[in-house]
């Protein structure tokens, strides 16, 4: 049984847990809702806030500012948060929060076996994992994505696309290279673009994401900074033209729609594309003190200081229908898919 569906009235969705295949529709298939009222179909679940870095280096850039002195989320924590957030069975992904090496939370594997029991498929992204790890990432993750973190190896992107290869010759069918783009990284991302049709190691690769940076935690203090329009028009339509699959962050979204806007092909492109898909809409962060936050960036960030416990509350009453989450979605519909929480500058970065 590779397919999960969901059925109801005004939502109604069809996943294929083999391929990533998804599918959402409302009242009929021409109909595009604009939430799920019964529970997010993705959870981001920070399951450790543990990272070495790359090759015994912290990446510069971490907008969460990770080091070696983290912690991680215990097996039954995590089994309590997904039962009250998957209270409708709809729940069809989740995306584990990790260190660089996949495995800083020993109780990941039992954590991805428990999630398969209940037709849920995990998946991650790491930076460099030991041979056993990447054994049993190809044996329990659906999507594995591997960052690149030239800045922080001296092997450069080789690290990267080495680790790509040792997944793709694994069987994995959906390994990503998830790349920030900032000025300091802006150069190099064009080496990728041409390597990933040139270098054999990334010939069974599925999409490169681009990640924008976000000016938070050591990319803030590094001062690192964010590309303008037309750098990310001229990287996005490269990309294009050299018919890459491509992905981002749904932070980019606006951004994107504004590099494509002349295209010919603009409306089948944005048909792939989707806006932020927190408060309450698609998908949800919790982090590892079992806190929820719209996303991952939105943490210690005015009005999300905190979170909101999952603990101690009924997730879909209290959070994802209750009216914090309600107020940012509004926010979000009326500035046109703009992000609700980070003001945009002038180049549309958050
Ligand atoms: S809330 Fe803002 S930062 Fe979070 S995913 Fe949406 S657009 Fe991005």
């Amino acid at each position: 049984m590779d397919w999960k569906s969901f059925k109801s009235p005004e939502y109604n969705y069809r996943f294929n847990r083999k391929t990533g295949f998804f599918a959402r529709w409302g009242r009929n298939f021409g109909e595009n809702p604009e939430r799920s009222p019964f529970g997010p179909e993705i959870a981001d679940i920070e399951i450790s806030t543990i990272c070495e870095g790359v090759a015994g280096k912290l990446c510069p850039y971490c907008y969460k500012s990770n080091t070696e002195h983290g912690r991680n989320m215990s097996l039954s924590t995590f089994k309590t948060i997904i039962e009250k957030i998957d209270v409708n069975n709809q729940l069809t992904q989740a995306a584990f929060g990790l260190g660089a090496t996949g495995e800083e939370n020993p109780a990941i594997w039992d954590m991805c076996t428990w999630l398969r029991e209940r037709n849920i498929v995990p998946n991650g992204t790491i930076a460099n994992a030991s041979e056993k790890t990447m054994d049993r990432i190809a044996d329990n993750f659906g999507a594995c994505a591997v960052s690149n973190h030239f800045l922080s190896s001296d092997k450069g992107n080789g690290m990267c696309y080495d680790n790509v290869k040792r997944l793709t010759d694994r069987g994995m069918k959906q390994v990503n290279i998830h790349y920030v783009i900032s000025r300091e990284t802006y150069e190099n991302a064009f080496t990728v673009l041409r390597d990933i049709k040139e270098d054999p190691r990334l010939k069974c690769m599925h999409a490169i994401v681009f990640l924008s940076l976000k000016p938070k935690g050591r990319a803030m203090n590094n001062k690192f900074e964010q590309l303008s329009v037309d750098q990310f028009s001229k990287l996005i339509r490269t990309a294009l033209s050299m018919n890459i699959n491509i992905g981002f962050d749904s932070c980019s979204f606006p951004k994107f729609s504004k590099a494509i806007e002349d295209l010919s092909d603009r409306e089948k492109l944005l048909m792939i594309a989707e806006g932020c898909e927190s408060f309450g809409r698609f998908s949800v962060y919790i982090n590892v003190e079992g806190r929820c936050f719209p996303c991952s960036f939105c943490e210690g960030e005015p009005g999300w200081e905190e979170g909101i416990d999952v603990l101690s509350s009924d997730f879909i009453g209290d959070i994802w229908n209750g009216t914090k989450f309600e107020e940012g979605r509004m926010r979000l519909y009326t500035k046109g898919g703009e992000c609700p929480v980070f003001m945009l500058d002038s180049q549309g970065n958050i």
